[in-house]
């Protein structure tokens, strides 16, 4: 009887092994030592790291990570949940929910030389005592769902002609620099930017020429704006916006005339402009320290006022509107 047992018992291990081995989730195993117990086949479909090179050993890591480092199987058997934020693009709080880890990351995956995105969830296997004998790490490839997301959030925060930022993106930055500058008591700086004779560069060279001449120009004000925090966007049309966070009225100016420059040595042809033989820019640069009095609309409207000045005065410059009074 008690023979019989174990005879049952022996089968049932054999049988839920090989029931993992074939399992079509990517699954691997590790014992209390955190020594590899089993390498699913499509764990070595998805990795390319077959189970003989991995059995036995806590080499499990070579197969996603080009360093050594903790996989989330490690964490969970270690209870290093504090290295959590620094090695996972998302992860489940651990202080909540299940006694498992669920995260996700982009794996270099070294042996199929390809990036992939895995959502990976770790569960212990406790004995009847309460002790960890094993910890059981399942994969699953959302590379294709991660990469269609990324390029809706993209699509989402850019302008589709130029790349540059869009409207929207514009308009969260300015809310939140506003109220931001506004808690530092630092200066907010706004550049509006016009495409000069716009109108008669599409008339001239038609729609599709324009559409090409506002992507140049917008690559060229982009590559002046560098600095961390600030943001270049699409205002609408042949109107740019750049915000400059924590920027004094001369530095903002400064920036301003390296975009009006650098456009201007673009030298796109421009023959019908009626002030000069290639494509210029007129910027409107105001700034303020935000406070109860003013919003970033009034911010943006002296923007605006000074970007007309600037035309008025024959375009092809920079003009400093009035400073909001703080
Ligand atoms: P100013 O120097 O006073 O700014 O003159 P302007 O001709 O640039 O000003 P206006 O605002 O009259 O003309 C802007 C032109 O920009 C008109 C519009 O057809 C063109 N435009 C706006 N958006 C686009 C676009 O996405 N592609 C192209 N090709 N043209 C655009
Ligand atoms: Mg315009
Ligand atoms: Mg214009």
């Amino acid at each position: 009887m008690h023979v019989d047992n174990a005879q049952d018992l022996s089968d049932g291990h054999a049988f839920a092994v090989r029931l993992m081995q074939h399992l079509v989730v990517p699954t691997f195993v590790l014992d209390a030592e955190r020594r590899v117990i089993i390498w699913n086949k499509a764990c070595e479909r998805l990795t390319g790291v077959m189970a003989e090179e991995i059995l036995g050993t806590s080499d499990h890591w070579r197969a996603f990570y080009d360093e050594p480092r903790h996989c989330l199987a490690d964490i969970l058997a270690l209870g290093s949940t504090e290295e959590l934020d620094r090695l996972y693009e998302t992860h489940s709080d651990p202080a909540t929910g299940t006694l498992g880890l669920k995260a996700e990351n982009w794996c270099v995956m070294p042996k199929v030389k390809r990036r992939l995105f895995l959502a990976i969830d770790a569960g212990p296997i406790f004995d009847e005592n309460g002790v960890l004998q094993a910890v059981v790490e399942t994969l699953r490839d959302n590379t294709e769902q991660r990469l269609a997301q990324m390029a809706l959030q993209s699509l989402a925060v850019k302008d589709g002609l130029t790349g540059l930022a869009n409207r929207l993106s514009f308009d969260e930055k300015i809310e939140a620099e506003w109220l931001h500058n506004k808690r530092e008591g630092t200066p907010l700086s706004v550049l509006l930017i016009d495409v000069d004779h716009f109108k008669l560069y599409n008339d001239t060279y038609g729609h599709q020429k324009g559409d090409a001449c506002l992507k140049a120009v917008a690559q060229a004000i982009g590559a002046q704006v560098f600095r961390q925090g600030d943001l270049a966007a699409r205002y609408g049309g042949e109107e740019f916006v750049v915000v400059l966070p924590n920027t004094e009225p001369d530095a903002a100016k400064a920036v301003a005339e390296r975009i009006r420059h650098a456009v201007e040595i673009l030298a796109l042809p421009h023959g019908a402009s009626l002030t000069c033989d290639h494509v210029t820019l007129s910027v409107g640069v105001a700034s303020t320290v935000p406070d109860e009095s003013g919003s970033h609309d009034t911010l943006v409207a002296a923007a605006d006022a000074a970007l007309y000045q600037a035309k008025h005065a024959g375009r092809n410059r920079v003009s400093i509107g009035a400073v909001v009074p703080a």
